[in-house]
Order: C-alpha cells, then structure tokens, then sequence
C-alpha cells in the first residue's frame, strides 16, 4: 500500500526518540514537545487514534541528577529513569492537557509484550484508554528492566506495541530523516531511500551500526522494528523530529521513508507470534521441512536436522535453513530434551522413543508463522 497522508490512518502509534526531547544541557524541549502536541491533538480531532511511545526519561534524569555525560552503571541508569519519567509523563500530560487532551502513562517491561496473558492485558489497557479517547503515554519501565529482560529500545518496543494495539502505521522519529543506502555519516556518497516495499538483506546491510549519544537505537534497531511492524500490516515512516511540528512535516513532504506493509499480513495471535523479540531457542530444518512449511503444514520432527537452546514446551524458537536465513517462527510443541531425542524421527517412532504418545508435530501449522520467501516478497511489493 502507498504512501498516504497521516490523516488517513485510523490508528497511529509515534515514537519519539531521547535526542529530540532532551537537550543535554537545557533539559526538556517543551517547545518541540508542544508543536508535537498540537499535531497530535490534530489527527486526534480528525478521529484517529493517537499512541506515544516516548524515551527520554534517563536522559532527563540524568540531566535532572547532574549526572553529565558519562556513561552510567545499570543502576545509576535505573535511577535516572525514575527521576526522569515524572517529569517525562508530567511534561507530556501537561501540553496534551493545553490542547484538550488527556493522557494516560502506561510503563512496560519486556515480559508485557512478550508473556501471551500479559501482552493480552496491555492490550486490554490501552485499548481502553483509547475509547475513553485519552492519549496512551508509553515508556520501557526502566527502573526495573535490567540487562537480560529489556527491549534497550524504544524502536522495537514501539514496533510491538503498535502491532499489538493494531496501528496502521507507526512513525519513528529520531535525529535522522529516514533511511540512506549506506550510513551518511561515512559515506558522502550514500543516497537517501524515500520508499522501501519490502526489508531485504539488501535493505538491511544498508543500515551499518550506527547510533546517536543520547538513545540506543541506530538505524538497524529501526529496520527490526520495520520489520516487526510491516508484517503485521502496520505501515512504518521514519523522520527527522529536529523541526518544529514534526508530524505536519510529514505530510509537507519534507524527507521521510516509508515502509510498505506486507500484503499478505499475519493477523491476531500471529502477530504476537512473529514479532517476538528473543527466541528461545533454534531449529535448523532441512529443504523437504522448508517446502513444506511455505506450502502451509506444521513442522514434523522428521525434518528437524538440529536443535539449539534451553526451551520449554510452548516457548518462542525460530526456524532456520541449513544456511541459518530464517523461515519461521514458531511455538515449540516439545522442551529443548524431547525435541533432541525425536529430532529427524518418523512420527511412528516418536512415542517409542518418548514413552509417551505424544503430539505429531514439532510447531503445529496454527502456531506457525512463516517469513516470506525472497521471491515471494518481491513479488508482493512489485
Ligand atoms: N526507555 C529509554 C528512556 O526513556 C530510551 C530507550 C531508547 O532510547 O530507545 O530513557
């Protein structure tokens, strides 16, 4: 589907990154932060429905701590962000408060979107929110994420959450006006990309590494968001949020890139599934599992070659060719210890193995979600 003006969505989820709300050595950008708001409360008006997900909170306490510029420890971290999320939500329900609005903080961790029950029940949340017309206000709840159970970044995190909530688009804003074929900051020569159909390994290698001082996402964690979002059906356009009312930017036509969302979109309980951020473990398969798999059947143990990582029964594991490219995702039917014992087994052996009659399958169909071929994902945007 092509670019459209942001009027036309019904529902937009926008991401706003540290640099643009922060300035290290003045603190909040309450002017930039009220032109956001008066765009916000436009689409607002016009009938969509508005969700931010906004970082800034340990940029803020940081600044409101005195901490400089230094790198923090995980806890100094953890005590910034509960510094600076008050003043972070205060700032945000105070300028949408000007303009009418009502907002609501909603603080996830990482195990909100990714735990089924608990991606249900923020969902339940936000939905609720958004009938009683309120603007959700979301942020990682920094205070307590540690290392291994955080997204890291607001990119990601704002890719799941607008699949969860069903967004039809989702716009990154961040101190880079879209994607370049190559990362401008090396390269002079690098062309600036306005419009992506599908995320390629091609599209992908144009991201390099880079990330700005003040947020942990470059332009690779925006492209796993793009891809997070783009298949789940929500649409994705990166701007520069350096300008005064960002948003009317857009639509102005100033640079942004825009991502396509997939044609052939997975839907409810998928969604969840495909945008997992963390397997918990690795199947490799072999060709007849992969054609078999595209053609839309479960995954049988026969066509397991390896199996890799400490899995439970009913954990997130991806598929992978003998080359290691991924072909599904998918719930797991079997603990990592069974799935070993039955792997390239015929069903009829399993329960003799086992002990046990057991489940045919090692991913059922219906727990299944398999990533688009190359081919097919050409042809899709073409
Ligand atoms: N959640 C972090 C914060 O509010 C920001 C993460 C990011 O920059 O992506 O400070």
């Amino acid at each position: 589907m092509a670019r459209q003006p942001l009027s036309a969505y019904r529902r937009i989820t926008v991401k706003v990154g540290s640099a643009l709300l922060v300035d290290p050595e003045r603190g909040l950008r309450r002017d930039w932060l009220a032109s956001l708001c008066a765009d916000v409360a436009g689409l607002s008006a016009a009938g969509a429905d508005i969700c931010v997900v906004s970082s800034g909170a340990i940029a803020l306490g940081r600044k409101l701590l005195g901490l400089g510029r230094r790198a923090l420890k995980l806890e100094e971290s953890q005590a910034a962000a509960a510094v600076g999320q008050i003043a972070l939500a205060g700032a945000w329900s105070e300028e949408l408060d000007r303009l009418g609005l009502v907002s609501g903080q909603v603080l996830v961790t990482l195990g909100d979107t990714e735990e089924r029950r608990r991606y249900l029940n923020a969902r339940a949340t936000i939905s609720t929110l958004f009938k009683l017309r309120a603007v959700p206000v979301i942020n990682e709840n920094d205070t307590v994420a540690t290392t291994e159970i955080r997204y890291g970044d607001n990119d990601r995190l704002a890719a799941r959450v607008a699949t969860m909530i069903q967004s039809d688009l989702l716009v990154l804003l961040s101190d880079i006006d879209g994607l370049y074929t190559a990362p401008p900051a090396r390269d002079p020569a690098a062309r600036f990309v306005p419009e992506v159909d599908a995320i390629t390994p091609e599209i992908e290698a144009m991201a390099g590494e880079a990330a700005s001082e003040l947020s942990r996402g470059g332009m690779r964690t925006k492209l796993d968001a793009g891809k997070i979002a783009t298949r789940a059906g929500t649409a994705m356009i990166i701007a520069s949020g350096t300008r005064l009312s960002p948003l009317a930017a857009i639509d102005r036509g100033e640079p942004s890139t825009f991502f396509a969302p997939s044609q052939t979109p997975v839907r409810g309980y998928k969604t969840w599934i495909a945008g997992q951020l963390e397997p918990a473990g690795w199947l490799v398969i072999d060709d007849g599992a992969i054609g078999a798999l595209r053609s839309g059947k479960s995954l049988l143990p026969a066509g397991v070659r390896a199996v890799e990582g400490g899995f439970a029964r009913g954990d997130t594991v991806a598929v992978l060719a003998p080359d290691r490219s991924e072909i599904a995702r998918g719930l797991v039917a079997y603990d990592a210890a069974d799935a070993v014992r039955i792997a390239g087994l015929k069903s009829a052996d399993i329960a003799r193995v086992l002990g046990y009659e057991a489940r045919a399958a090692m991913i059922h169909r219906d727990d299944l979600v398999v990533t688009p071929a190359p081919s097919a994902r050409k042809e899709a945007s073409g």
